[in-house]
């Protein structure tokens, strides 16, 4: 293998552990869109079945049908909200759908389209979901038409993750508002609590479900969870090595000049597997447990890195290297971006490695 992406299982079920410890008697839905960040949903899904996990979300249409179609018959809520040409394959791979759309509701049942649905509600996120006043009108319609189909609700939290008091608060004020809505009898699963919301908020909502994505990576926001594990490791190989003959610049547009003497080692990974260019003499990967400066710009297929004078003997070609692992957090901070930005970037080329040690 020239670069992989190497995810530890048993790491994945220890924290999955943890998070039924903060859920207390609600359930798991878990979030496995993009490819479950990058890890690979099949897996990942499978992985979660062995934890007692029966209820999925995707993002997608097509990625609720690739899931289907490799044999997962538990319950998937497409979250990213569907056009409707596309209710009907919805329906027939039996993918529920976050319905926001009064004129999708409509479009439902005027074709008589058996989707189960879960309500979105707007509650400060600004994404998708009805506001307090089309609800009341959802609930009629719900009512006069006597549609059994509207089996979930659910809103999305914005700030979950961020503990500034005026963000507390925001939330609060989400979970609240949230906690008002009743009024549809068939609906039987209700959800707030993304990552950020289960590690902080699991003592006020009155949802039944949780829908559980980066925190069984052991990460929410832009930080490490204490007591989690790690599971994502992003691996490649020393490809060439060189000692200078003289002094030299190194990649596209010569923005790094070494000196004769230094010794220099090509990466087999590039910004085409997903590793972000990201700022300039400050990006290190880990060789033999060191970091090691990331030298000139990132090319496509390939990275060069400073080898340190003491580590100059023992470096070799097919030498394990860690682009991003247990300093995932820190390296997407340094290169300004986010863990979750850096996960789903990760790509299709790279393959995925399961581990369970
Ligand atoms: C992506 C997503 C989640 C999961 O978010 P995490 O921060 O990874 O827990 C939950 N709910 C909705 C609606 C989402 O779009």
């Amino acid at each position: 293998m020239r670069t992989w992406l190497e995810v530890n299982t048993k790491n994945l079920k220890y924290n999955i552990g943890k998070i039924y410890e903060k859920i207390g008697d609600r359930k798991i839905i878990g979030i496995v869109k993009a490819n479950s960040y990058g890890l690979g949903s099949v897996e990942i899904t499978k992985e979660l079945i062995k934890c007692g996990v029966d209820f999925f979300a995707v993002a997608t249409l097509s990625e609720g049908i690739e899931l289907r179609e490799t044999g997962i018959k538990e319950k998937i809520l497409i979250l990213g909200g569907v056009f409707d040409d596309e209710l009907k394959d919805a329906e027939k791979y039996n993918l529920q759908v976050a319905l926001s759309r009064f004129d999708q509701l409509e479009y439902i049942n005027i074709n008589n389209i058996q989707v189960k649905c879960h309500l979105a509600i707007e509650t400060g996120m600004g994404r998708i979901g009805f506001n307090f006043e089309e609800v009341e009108k959802v609930k009629k319609y719900v009512k006069e038409n006597n549609l059994k189909n509207i089996i979930g609700v659910y809103t999305h939290l914005s700030v979950a993750d961020e503990d500034s008091e005026e963000n507390r608060n925001y939330t609060i004020n989400q979970i609240k508002k949230f906690n008002n809505f009743s009024g549809i009898d068939t609906i039987k699963y209700r959800h707030i609590l993304n990552s950020g919301g289960i590690l902080s908020y699991s003592g006020m909502d009155n949802g039944n479900y949780v829908r559980v994505g980066i925190v069984m990576y052991g990460i929410c926001g832009e930080n490490w969870i204490e007591g989690f594990k790690s599971v994502i490791s992003f691996k490649s190989k020393i490809l060439f090595i060189k000692t200078l003959i003289e002094d030299m610049d190194i990649s596209y547009g010569r923005a790094c000049t070494l000196k004769k003497g230094e010794v220099v080692a090509t990466i087999a990974a590039g910004y085409a597997d997903g590793f972000k260019r990201g700022a300039l003499n400050k990006i290190t990967v880990n060789i033999q447990g060191r970091q090691c400066l990331v030298v000139g710009k990132v090319c496509m297929d390939m990275l060069m890195v400073k080898i340190p004078e003491d580590m100059v003997d023992s470096v070799k070609i097919g030498d394990e290297v860690i682009l991003y692992g247990d300093d995932l957090v820190e390296k997407a901070k340094l290169i300004g971006s986010s863990t979750y930005e850096i996960i789903t970037g990760i790509n299709p080329r790279v393959k995925r490695v399961y581990i369970e040690e």
